[in-house]
């Protein structure tokens, strides 16, 4: 007798949290794992559950975007194909590059709106706008069911939310969809609206502006960028920054390609890190960037020792710093100290951010857009 064959999917975790996802999804025998989340306090050490879907057969693996909730595992899981988007693949390799290492050969990459087909599942991804450069909602398919995985989404980045809605289906069978906002008070303002309020706060000050924001947070680069240039300043990009903006491509801002852009770096290179830098033909140095025009520049807290060098130097002294990164992120030891440091520096602080996630608008637009027998929320604390 034939087996029954149905498409299923099971959450293995990331329903009851924010992020670390690992669901999986079954048609017959054909099994895919979808997210390779990690634990995000679970430091060096795995969990059972990690251990146990890293040692488990599966067909395929899809992983949705490369935030280290949802592609933190990807490199431990060696024998299957892994997809994730193409663009997000080069930011894996360059992070990689970076730390010179290189990306495992069985990590590939998937193309919006292509469908792959995978033991009688079909699966296809639909870019989407986050936080993270090259996100993808994901689309399984099998014996006439459909299950929509939304991964972290947001309708108020710069990509046009309805045109991706014209492309989804109208009706699914389980609708799987991030919650990360649902009850809670960030922030979700357009990033457009974010630029602009950048610009404000860069025409109201004499001295230099720092922002204190995420490297992998392509599309907030943008912003600062754009700001930037309409304010008549440089934008200077760190080596690590400069080369993720590099994979990006297209119309990221990076050095060589706009010119108004520069590369610095808080501290000797050596190795890996030398050749990265000796690549790159627009770089300054602190004498360079002292002498130069008002600039914008993206920091990180393992660059405070630059910044008190740098602030020590420039005569007028001042300045703001912009921090760009969900308040949370305040709590870590790092951040603290470098926000405390940067007071005592006379840098005045502004806070600037829009989340990377729906907000509730976005989530009722989805529900209404297509519709579903079952709606099932993950990557939420909040009220269901
Ligand atoms: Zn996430
Ligand atoms: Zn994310």
């Amino acid at each position: 007798m034939a087996e029954e064959r149905t498409l299923q999917y099971h959450i293995l975790r990331g329903k009851d949290k924010i992020g670390e996802n690992l669901i999986e999804v079954s048609y017959g025998e054909a099994r895919i794992l979808v997210e390779l989340g990690k634990a995000l306090d679970g430091g060096e050490t795995l969990s059972e559950l990690e251990r146990e879907v890293l040692k488990k057969k599966y067909d395929a693996v899809f992983v949705s975007h490369y935030h280290a909730d949802h592609a933190g595992l990807i490199e431990e899981k060696r024998d299957c194909p892994v997809y994730i988007g193409a663009g997000a693949r080069r930011i894996l390799e360059a992070m990689d590059e970076y730390r010179g290492k290189s990306l495992p050969p069985n990590i590939r990459p998937y193309h919006s709106g292509r469908a792959y087909h995978v033991g009688g599942i079909g699966v296809t991804p639909y870019l989407c706008d986050h936080s993270a450069f090259d996100s993808y909602m994901l689309l399984f398919e099998a014996g006439g069911k459909h299950i929509l995985y939304t991964g972290d989404f947001r309708f108020h980045g710069r990509k046009n939310s309805e045109k991706l809605l014209s492309h989804l289906p109208k009706k699914v069978d389980t609708l799987i969809s991030e919650g990360t906002n649902l009850g809670g008070d960030k922030p979700c303002f357009p990033e457009s609206e974010l630029e602009e309020r950048a610009v404000g706060l860069i025409k109201s000050t004499r001295g230099p502006v720092y922002v204190l924001q995420a490297a992998s947070n392509i599309d907030r680069i943008v912003s600062f960028y754009r700001a930037a240039k309409r304010c008549g300043r440089i934008f200077y990009e760190d080596i690590y920054t400069a080369l993720l903006a590099t994979a990006a491509g297209g119309g990221i801002p990076r050095p060589d390609e706009f010119e108004d852009v520069f590369a610095f770096t808080p501290r000797p290179v050596r190795g890996k890190r030398r050749d990265i830098l000796f690549e790159i033909k627009q770089k300054r140095g602190l004498a360079g960037i002292v002498k130069g025009a008002p600039f914008v520049m993206l920091v990180r807290p393992s660059m405070l020792g630059f910044l008190k060098k740098l602030q020590e130097k420039i005569a007028l002294g001042g300045g703001i710093l912009i921090y760009s990164m969900w308040s949370g992120y305040r709590e870590k030891e790092d951040v603290a100290a470098f926000l405390e440091e940067a007071s005592r520096l006379g840098l005045k602080e502004h806070t600037l951010h829009t989340s990377g996630h729906a907000d509730g608008k976005a989530l009722a637009r989805l529900k209404t857009c297509i519709a579903a027998d079952e709606y099932v929320t993950v990557h939420s604390e909040g009220k269901k």
